[in-house]
């Protein structure tokens, strides 16, 4: 009998296993096919594989009026897909995380299948193989989100880009959060003919509103035709050039029709197979299975850890459940799941992020400020020619505390990182704006807004912003 059997080996799991070995617990590692879970192989490191390839063409566009003359790019899709499978395979062999699960003698099974659960100690493999453990860390993850409406199983999500032979002439996305967002603009640069729907009043609905509407009008600029508050889907049919998705908007029918159709509208509990009643776990109302702070499940033996979850759904937030779950299966519940600060965003074109509150989120909580700078005013988006987005700051009145910040545009997730730094370490306005990032850079925004900000709630910097 080990003492953790962890099932499920992407981010949350990995940590989970190498944690509990670290605290010496005998550890095995579940993983239903490679190592790495879906955040490895399907998910952030081949999108972002994909959406490489897509700013590649996007800056390609740039070269002529750099002075540099170069033939018509072309996208050889099959390529790319080789491409992506060689980043999966390096990312995977060069995991540091794995040699320390090595190291530290954790048995790893790949290839395990849905392991499901026998009774409250034991679990089973797809091969009949038979584990019973003192203690066990739930880390299988999620899945997308189907809806009950006929024709459903004609629609793909972003897995089946990996089976495409070629770049599809014109797609739907249904689903204007982060992954459906990803998906349109990255097959949108491809040369896809793409539209995005989105049942809601608009697209990026957990991100600010300013930032939103941005991202809208810059994905219709770049040829996506974005369809917020389309209506309600009624049924999806097959046609002689694809699928056409029927829809119905104050009652009047309405259709579009693509060679493809992505359905990005959520990500739910990777469940099903767990036999999670045997073991006594429970779902919540949400579905996803129910943790107490602790990450314990109703099972007290039982913890779980990331996406399977449903707290924040990122790779970051899986890595330090897995940590906290395994530390209270082994050493007792001791430490709780903090409230980090906690960075969002996705590498569409243009890019956007948020990092701490929102300003929506700070003004029903907070008295604050809200300081703005445009990308086009700073020296790095010049030269490079990416003067598109803005970055704002929201900042406490009353202590001048940064509290949160949105950008939109190049490099917005880095520019947010050290917003999210600035924050988890409590600093101020005026303490941001007089340290001298360097110059040029696409960070440097934060000191200019810093400025701004500071000069709303009268506090002295010591000095200008560089580039005013
Ligand atoms: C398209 C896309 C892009 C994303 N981009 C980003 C990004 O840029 N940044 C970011 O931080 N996050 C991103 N995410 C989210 C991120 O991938 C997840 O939050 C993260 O992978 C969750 O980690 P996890 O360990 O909980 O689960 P997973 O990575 O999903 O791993 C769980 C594993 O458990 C396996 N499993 C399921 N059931 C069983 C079972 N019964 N028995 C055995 N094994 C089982 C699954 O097959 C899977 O391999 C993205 C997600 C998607 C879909």
């Amino acid at each position: 009998m080990s003492d953790v059997v962890v099932i499920g080996a992407g981010p949350a799991g990995v940590v989970a296993a190498l944690r509990a070995a670290e605290l010496g617990a005998r550890t095995e590692l579940l993983a239903r096919s490679e190592f790495g879970g879906m955040a490895a192989n399907d998910g952030p490191v081949p999108v972002r594989t994909l959406a490489h390839a897509s700013r590649l063409l996007r800056d390609a566009e740039q070269l002529g009026r750099y002075g540099v003359t170069v033939s018509e790019p072309l996208l050889d899709y099959s390529r790319l897909l080789t491409r992506v499978r060689e980043v999966v395979e390096d990312v995977r062999s060069h995991s540091s995380v794995r040699k320390q699960i090595g190291s530290l003698g954790v048995k790893v099974r790949e290839q395990s299948g849905t392991v499901r659960f026998l009774d409250a100690h034991t679990v089973e493999t797809r091969g009949g193989l038979r584990l019973q453990a003192e203690k066990f860390i739930i880390c299988t993850g999620g899945i997308s989100r189907r809806l009950p409406i006929p024709g459903f199983e004609l629609t793909s999500t972003h897995s089946d880009a990996w089976g495409l032979t070629s770049v599809p002439p014109s797609m739907l996305v249904v689903g204007g959060g982060a992954t459906g967002v990803q998906v349109a603009s990255i097959f949108n640069a491809f040369g896809t003919r793409t539209q995005l729907f989105e049942a809601g009043p608009r697209i990026l609905a957990t991100e600010d509103e300013d930032v939103a509407a941005a991202a809208s009008r810059a994905f219709r600029e770049s040829g996506i035709v974005v369809r917020e508050n389309f209506g309600t889907i009624e049924s999806f049919e097959k046609t002689p050039a694809g699928i056409r998705m029927n829809f119905s908007k104050d009652g009047k029918p309405d259709s579009a029709e693509a060679a493809l159709v992505v359905v990005a509208v959520g990500w739910v509990a990777d469940s099903a197979g767990l036999n999670l009643a045997a073991a006594g776990v429970e779902l919540n109302q949400r579905k996803f299975v129910k943790v107490d702070e602790y990450l314990r499940t109703s099972a007290p033996h039982i913890f779980a850890a990331g996406d399977i979850t449903g707290r924040l759904m990122l790779v970051p937030q899986g890595v330090q459940a897995g940590f906290v779950a395994a530390t209270n299966a082994v050493a007792g519940p001791t430490m709780p799941l903090g409230e980090e600060v906690t960075t969002t965003g996705s590498f569409t074109e243009p890019e956007y992020a948020q990092t701490g509150l929102s300003e929506a989120k700070a003004r029903a909580t907070h008295d604050i400020v809200t300081a703005v700078v445009h990308f086009d005013s700073t020296t790095r988006t010049i030269i490079d020619g990416r003067t598109f987005g803005f970055c704002k700051l929201i900042a406490d009145r009353k202590t001048a505390k940064i509290l949160g910040c949105h950008v939109i545009g190049e490099r917005a997730v880095d520019i947010a990182e050290v917003a999210a730094i600035a924050i988890a370490a409590g600093m101020r306005v005026d303490e941001l704006a007089r340290i001298p990032l360097a110059f040029p850079t696409y960070a440097g925004i934060l000191v200019n807004v810093a400025v701004s900000a500071a000069r709303q709630l009268d506090l002295k910097v010591g000095w200008q912003a560089r580039e005013e």
